[in-house]
This record gives C-alpha cells, sequence and structure tokens, in this order.
C-alpha cells in the first residue's frame, strides 16, 4: 500500500481500523486477565481406538472477560501472539495444566497424558525448557504424560531455537505432537529434524470423511506415513459415528471430538473417565 501513491491516505481502512481497535482492546483486556483470574481451563477427552478408553486430555483456555463476555482462544491467542502476551499466558496455562495432572494422578488417575497448545513465540523464550522441567520436577510428573502440540509454523518460524528446545523437551522424555498436521507450511524434510511422536490429523479433513473422496484419501495417507515413520495419529474434531468408523478401519490410534465429548472443566473431566471406567 505505501507504494500506493496518492491513494495511500486510504490505507487505513474502516474494515481494518475496526479490526486494529478491537485487537488494541483485547491487548488492554489481556493486561489484566491473568492477574483478574479471567482465564481457566477446559479439558477435552482423547480416546484410544483401539481400547475405548480414555487415555488423554487436552488442555485448551477460556477466557471470561465481565463485560466483552466469553472471548474463544481462536480469536485472543492471535493478539496475544500479536503483543508478547501469549508468553505469560503460555506459562500460566503450562503451571496449571501440571497442576491438574498432578491432582488427577493422585486421585488414581494414572493412565492421562495431558496435552498442552504451546506458540511459536513461546519458543522464542528460551526460559520454556526450564519452566517445564520444573514443574514436572515440583509435580514428580513422568515426564511422557505430557504432550506438546506445536503446529507447523513452529518448525518455520524459527527451525533452530525451536529445534533446540524440542530436542531437549524430547530428551526428557516429553512428547512432540504436530497440532492441525496438514495445514501448516512446513515440509516433511523440516519435520523430520523434530523428534516427534503424534500427527494430529486437523479436523478440516475429518470433517468431510463421509462424502470427500480426497478426504478419505489424505487422512489414510497420513496414518500409513506416520505408521511407516513410527509416529502416532489423533483425529480431531470427530463429530459423527461415521468419521469414527473411518479412522477406526484406518488405523488411525486416538481420536477426539464432540461425537465424545466436549471440552469441560476439570471436575466433569474427572466425573467424566470416573463413569466411563465404570460403564
Ligand atoms: P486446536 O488446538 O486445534 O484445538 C481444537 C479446537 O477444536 C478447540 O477449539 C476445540 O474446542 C475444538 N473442537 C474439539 N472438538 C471439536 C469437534 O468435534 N468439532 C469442532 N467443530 N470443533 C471441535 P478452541 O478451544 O476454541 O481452541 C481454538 C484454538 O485456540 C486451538 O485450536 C488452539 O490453536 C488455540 N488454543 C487454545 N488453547 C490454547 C492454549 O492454551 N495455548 C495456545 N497457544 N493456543 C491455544
Ligand atoms: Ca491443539
Ligand atoms: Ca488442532
Ligand atoms: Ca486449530
Amino acid at each position: 500500500a505505501k507504494s500506493d501513491g496518492r491513494n495511500s491516505f486510504r490505507f487505513f481502512s474502516p474494515t481494518m481500523q475496526a479490526q486494529s481497535s478491537r485487537a488494541l482492546q483485547l491487548t488492554n483486556a489481556l493486561r489484566r486477565a491473568l492477574e483478574r483470574e479471567q482465564f481457566t481451563l477446559h479439558y477435552q477427552p482423547q480416546f484410544d481406538l483401539a481400547t475405548g478408553v480414555v487415555c488423554g486430555a487436552e488442555a485448551l483456555l477460556r477466557w471470561q472477560h465481565p463485560e466483552l463476555g466469553a472471548i474463544s482462544p481462536a480469536e485472543f491467542i492471535p493478539v496475544a501472539e500479536d503483543s508478547g502476551q501469549i508468553v505469560a499466558i503460555g506459562d500460566w496455562v503450562l503451571r496449571n495444566a501440571l497442576a491438574q495432572l498432578a491432582r488427577w494422578r493422585a486421585q488414581g488417575l494414572t493412565q492421562l497424558t495431558l496435552a498442552v497448545n504451546l506458540s511459536a513465540v513461546q519458543f522464542r523464550h528460551p526460559p520454556l525448557a526450564e519452566l517445564i522441567e520444573r514443574l514436572l520436577a515440583e509435580h514428580q510428573l513422568p515426564a511422557d504424560r505430557l504432550e506438546l502440540e506445536l503446529t507447523e509454523n513452529v518448525a518455520v518460524a524459527d527451525a533452530r531455537a525451536a529445534a533446540q528446545i524440542m530436542d531437549r523437551m524430547h530428551g526428557q522424555g516429553v512428547r512432540l505432537a504436530v497440532d492441525d498436521f496438514g495445514t501448516g507450511y512446513s515440509s516433511l524434510s523440516q519435520l523430520k529434524r523434530f523428534q516427534i511422536f503424534r500427527l494430529k490429523i486437523d479436523q478440516s479433513f475429518v470433517r468431510d470423511l463421509d462424502h470427500d473422496g480426497n478426504d478419505r484419501a489424505i487422512v489414510s495417507a497420513i496414518v500409513r506415513m506416520a505408521q511407516a515413520l513410527g509416529m502416532r495419529t489423533t483425529a480431531e474434531g470427530v463429530e459423527t459415528a461415521e468419521q469414527l468408523a473411518y479412522l477406526r478401519e484406518q488405523g488411525c490410534d486416538e481420536a477426539q471430538g464432540y461425537h465424545f465429548a466436549r471440552p469441560m472443566p476439570a471436575q466433569d473431566f474427572e466425573r467424566f473417565v470416573r463413569q466411563r471406567a465404570a460403564a
């Protein structure tokens, strides 16, 4: 737009202004969100498709603002990434998620793994590895109960820094999962540098499985590739029995989605797991 010459005064369109003032509003509101305890974590069960057992949970951040209401992480995470606030928020998520996992283990739910989402921005902040190691030690958690979910952008954005942290995490026994697999810009050769435990098949490939032959082919190919490379697969966004049947038939290892359960508060999750186990 800069080279637009006489038109450049129109660069800041009303839509862009509305977008950026919303972003500004959220940035300001985020500044107080931590200290005012407006964040919570919800947990979505993950199912082992061979046994039907709940094998883990993905921690998903929730933000309830007194005036703005509930704001989706899809909206505020990018804002927090742009402003750098994601580092403090991400620390909060790790602290709370690992404390929760420790409580579940103390209550006998020892089979669970816990998946935590990380932003590429957090990888440019070296204390990440130290924080995770300290929290695992503090709560006496086996490292292989923690799974870090990263999108492919992490591998692209800052490959060297990310690879260093991931190597260190992998050395500790922490598992690494590639989130939204198939939607990013990484190449397989970039991903090969990381010690990846799991590919999470993006929900955009799962949504239309029942009638889209291309999606069926893609899902089938991802599962086969993962198997050949010794990685596990989790399908996201499973909403129907038909999708589940196809995924199981293809040999997908695990799944999560509304067909099983929505993300829920920690106490509900605990009850959910116990009810499933008793059934
Ligand atoms: P994601 O990591 O890909 O998480 C999956 C999203 O799909 C979640 O949305 C989840 O609630 C939703 N979902 C689960 N099952 C289904 C289903 O069957 N159908 C449909 N349509 N959706 C389903 P949510 O909780 O709104 O989170 C959106 C995104 O925000 C996440 O996508 C993740 O990228 C980001 N996010 C959430 N929590 C955190 C966090 O603690 N840290 C970071 N860095 N990002 C987070
Ligand atoms: Ca995720
Ligand atoms: Ca995902
Ligand atoms: Ca996503």
